[in-house]
């Protein structure tokens, strides 16, 4: 393993000089690329106006597509753009043609967005959802999830990483159990998508949803959805405009023939262009060496964390990522947050409403989330445990 050249990682990350950021979870530090993308693209929009630069723009806006079909190991064609991963997500759950009584099974590490379009779709459609338990380790269990995968079952719908925590939920598996059902996939890959290296066809999903802010390092208000070819012609968008569709005659509309029937017309241009520049920048570091990294110091960080008094790691699961969750006994999530932030060191508060099932199974009302990216340092890890120390 070729040792990560973190210096460049730093120097091209402006943020690096002021904070110690171990809030990449929330939205990571932009690198010097992304963010001198969106910027000249605001610049070019003010002096020669909007829509011209959008067709100046127009090579960076196309490229977004093969970029992120790199990423994720598809077809440009399978890949629509989005304001975020959540309206993504929604509108590839939305398109699925839910009859009363198709089941919905999901893990107990879902994010509330997602768990509430199922209630809603419970009240709508009068589907039912059902949360596979975990295994002992924290993941969902896979023979669990073999043993629920019957006819009424339409759709496995599972959260890779949640917000809550270091987990990676075992997606090629929970893939090949829903593949060999002849089940519809959606992975919600926000938190995977730029820390682990993901690839449609080995996870085995048919539709897969991410964000640009978080380990991408993109813009903020940026998405993506992958749509596998061979699935497309069973998922309507629950809306259409005259981007997704061409109306063709008075009576008569024509849906596109590719995943941004899912799009819309109007979006950021200057943040499209970001996206497509944090994918590419995420490319050019190779996302195994990225895993290798940023699996690595989080690794560093929970023993060290586990060693001071009254701090308790609450990461569970066989594999864990970046995200590192932890609770300190007598001070509220706000509280180390705050005393953190004192020292410029940016973390946030995960709270239960965010991944209700999980958390309540494990009577957790909050975890402090500190969540590490490859141009986070031994050093800063080192501050941030003397600061806790400090504080707790
Ligand atoms: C952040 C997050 C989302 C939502 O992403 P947005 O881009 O804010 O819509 C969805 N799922 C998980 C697991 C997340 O952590």
């Amino acid at each position: 393993m070729t040792p990560f050249d973190v210096d460049t990682a730093r120097k091209e990350t402006p943020g690096c000089e002021t904070v110690v950021h171990f809030n990449n979870a929330g939205a990571a530090l932009m690198p010097r690329p992304v963010l001198d993308s969106v910027i000249g693209h605001l610049n070019l929009e003010a002096s020669i106006g909007g829509y011209e630069a959008a067709a100046a723009a127009n090579d960076a806006l196309e490229g977004v597509y093969p970029s992120a079909a790199r990423l994720l190991g598809c077809a440009p064609d399978e890949i629509a753009f989005l304001d975020s991963a959540t309206r993504a997500w929604d509108l590839a759950f939305f398109a699925i043609p839910f009859r009363p009584g198709d089941r919905v099974l999901t893990s107990e590490a879902e994010y509330a967005s997602n768990f509430i379009a199922y209630l809603q779709a419970a009240e709508r459609h009068g589907i039912e959802v059902a949360v596979v338990p975990n295994d002992e380790s924290g993941q969902i269990s896979v023979p669990r999830l073999r043993e629920m995968l019957d006819d009424r079952v339409r759709l496995v719908s599972l959260t890779h990483v949640p917000t809550n925590g270091g987990l990676v939920n075992p997606a090629a598996e929970v893939g090949r159990a829903a593949r060999e059902a002849g089940v519809l996939f959606l992975l919600d890959a926000c938190q995977s998508a730029g820390q682990i290296p993901l690839d449609v066809d080995a996870i085995g999903c048919d539709l897969l949803s991410l964000t640009g802010r978080k380990y991408l390092r993109g813009p903020r208000g940026t998405g993506i959805l992958y749509v596998r070819r061979e699935r497309l012609a069973e998922l309507t968008p629950p809306m259409l405009d005259l981007h997704a569709a061409k109306w063709v005659a008075r009576d008569r509309y024509e849906m596109r023939e590719d995943a941004r029937r899912f799009e819309s017309w109007e979006f950021n241009v200057a943040a499209k262009i970001g996206f497509g520049a944090a994918v590419d920048y995420a490319l050019g570091w190779d996302l195994d060496a990225i895993w290798e990294r940023v699996s690595r110091l989080a690794a560093d960080l929970r023993p060290r964390l586990d060693e001071l008094p009254g701090v308790r790691v609450r990461d569970v699961g066989a594999e864990q990522c970046g995200i590192v969750s932890f609770t300190v006994d007598a001070m509220t999530g706000d509280a180390v947050k705050t005393a953190l932030a004192q020292h410029s060191i940016n973390v946030s508060v995960s709270r239960a409403p965010s991944t209700r099932w999980d958390m309540e199974h494990r009577g957790l009302a909050e975890v402090v989330r500190a969540s590490l990216h490859y141009y986070n340092t031994v050093e800063e890890i080192d501050a941030f445990c003397r600061v806790l120390h400090a504080a707790g």
